[in-house]
């Protein structure tokens, strides 16, 4: 999962993108209003945690923007403490949920899970594929009960296509949510993790649909690139 951080406090940012990455989520930040929106604007998002008070154009005018482009990706607003004022004005201009600053980093990684989750219509943070479940609080991967090791790029490409089950999901959308900006992709990459990551699972539960892309679901395997599972 892609998660955009807009802060222009330098310390809050890296704290918050650096929280977010051990978690297991690629991180992508802007120091203003005008990058964040243009990031929001351009770049696939599954998340998005705005600070209100940005320079260049403030949090508020950012997200109006966005939700009046169209921009549905859920959104996380940052607050300044008794500013009560901004929360109205924040969840009416189509922001998700917000948090007041000051705030403990866990209650924020909680109310992204919590976002994610909505968006995915999964009602647990645990999600559960057969044999399979992964941990999204832990960032963990169990298959009937035995822990699976898995480097952050599988754990991302598995959470993803977790937060997707059921439908299929196609390597053009992995490499858009699965690397930050500044990564250089390459869609034939996916194919390798996925293999990876079958090998290292061992239950049939990514499938491969034939020129559309990967389904994660306990299904018969409907194509015959299956079989090579
Ligand atoms: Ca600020």
């Amino acid at each position: 999962m892609r998660i955009l951080v807009v802060e222009d406090d330098p310390d809050l940012q890296r704290l918050l993108a650096s929280a977010l990455r051990d978690q297991g989520y690629v991180v992508d930040t802007a120091g203003d209003g005008e990058e964040g929106h243009h990031l929001g604007d351009t770049e696939p998002y599954d998340a998005v945690i705005l600070d209100l008070g940005l320079p260049e154009m403030d949090g508020l005018t950012v997200l109006e923007k966005w939700r009046k482009a169209g921009r549905a990706m859920p959104v996380l607003i940052l607050t300044a403490r008794d500013r009560w004022a901004d929360k109205v004005a924040g969840l009416d201009a189509g922001a998700d949920d917000y948090v007041a600053k000051p705030f403990y980093t866990e209650e924020v990684l909680a109310r992204v899970r919590t976002l994610l989750r909505r968006g995915a219509g999964l009602a647990s943070s645990d999600i559960e594929v057969g044999p399979l479940r992964i941990d999204t609080r832990a960032a963990r991967v169990t298959v009937q009960g035995n822990p699976i090791k898995l480097t952050s790029l599988e754990y991302r490409l598995l959470a993803y296509l977790g937060h997707h089950k059921g439908r299929v999901v196609s390597r053009g959308e992995l490499v858009e949510h699965l690397y930050d900006q500044d990564f250089d992709r390459d869609s034939n990459t996916i194919e390798v993790f996925v293999g990876r990551l079958r090998k290292k699972l061992n239950v049939n539960v990514i499938h491969t649909m034939r020129g559309l892309g990967y389904k994660l679901d306990e299904g018969a395997a409907d194509t015959d690139a299956d079989a090579a599972h």
